[in-house]
């Protein structure tokens, strides 16, 4: 068991393809890899701290998705958005299992975590060789998460001044959503200054939606504002029907968890909450 980080990184590199990092392991309990002969378990490295740097909440690691929720740093970051993220999936035995960077780059982004990291801005923060310097790369350019070498925590700025809100609709309590949206706005002068707006279950990949925050941008902040961000929205989603849901009721729940989450995010800036 490596005990820095520039041991693992080296011990991936002697081992090639058939080494791999092990974090909580619940992916590799499901997976059938005659290649990967050795795991190199993270445990020993001290990343399974969540902590406030400055401006922003680092979460190490190798920090359970449970321990991440029940952090104080991350249940009052935002007004507490992530925490109820997190604990919108799955159990608590999985959650004290999964670690943050097992489930970065693993999970499929079909769970409200990845639409609330996407509206927060969040950033991984990973070493891609021995002695290398540590990169920062945005939550948003998932491609660059491909090869990662060894993610060290994942940051998420405190977003001073904005407001979030998250809606999400499921079948089961512990099922993935059909669907789930994260809005974060600020405003000013009775507008809105900046609109972040994310989904899951609307296309292949939680992503964000660059035409609708542009459509609320400078709009005023009123009921009557969303109807064309909900509009845009439904014309720039490509949704699946499956077993949860029909292509159609997916365009209808989006635009219906848009305007709640928009209402949301409204009714906490009037009374004051962060
Ligand atoms: C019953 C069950 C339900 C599940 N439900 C979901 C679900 O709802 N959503 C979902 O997304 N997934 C789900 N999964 C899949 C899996 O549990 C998750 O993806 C989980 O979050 C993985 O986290 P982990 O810490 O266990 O990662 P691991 O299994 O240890 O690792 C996952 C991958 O990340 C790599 N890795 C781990 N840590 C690091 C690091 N620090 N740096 C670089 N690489 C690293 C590993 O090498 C591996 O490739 C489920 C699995 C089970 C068994």
């Amino acid at each position: 068991m490596p005990t820095s980080v520039d041991e693992a990184l080296r011990l991936l590199a002697e081992h090639g393809s058939h080494a791999a990092f092990l974090g909580g392991g619940t992916s590799w309990a499901l997976r059938d890899s005659p290649q990967v002969e050795t795991l190199i378990d993270l445990r020993a490295l001290r990343l399974g701290v969540v902590e406030r740097r400055d401006a922003l909440v680092c979460i190490g690691a190798t920090t359970t998705l449970e321990e991440a929720r029940r952090s104080p740093h991350v249940s009052g970051l935002a007004g507490g958005i992530l925490e109820r993220a997190i604990g919108l999936v799955r159990t608590p035995a999985w959650r004290n299992q999964s670690t943050i960077a097992g489930w970065l780059l693993q999970e499929t982004m079909a769970d409200p975590i990845a639409p609330t990291l996407l509206v927060l801005g969040a950033a991984v923060v990973l070493q891609r060789g021995p002695r290398r310097k540590p990169e920062r790369v945005p939550l948003e350019d998932r491609a660059q998460l491909e090869a990662p070498g060894l993610v060290l925590h994942v940051e998420i700025p405190d977003n001073h001044g904005w407001r979030f809100a998250l809606e999400s609709l499921s079948v089961t309590a512990t099922d993935s959503p059909i669907a789930a949206i994260a809005v974060g706005v600020s405003q000013r002068d009775g507008r809105v200054a900046g609109a972040r707006v994310a989904s899951t279950g609307l296309g292949a990949h939680a992503r964000r939606h660059a035409a609708v925050e542009s459509q609320l941008q400078g709009a005023a902040w009123a009921a009557a504002s969303y109807a064309s961000a909900q509009r845009t929205l439904v014309d720039e989603i490509t949704p699946a029907s499956d077993t949860r849901a029909s292509s159609a009721y997916r365009r209808h729940l989006a635009s219906v968890l848009l305007a709640r989450a928009l209402r949301r995010a409204a009714a906490a800036s009037i009374r004051g909450e962060v």
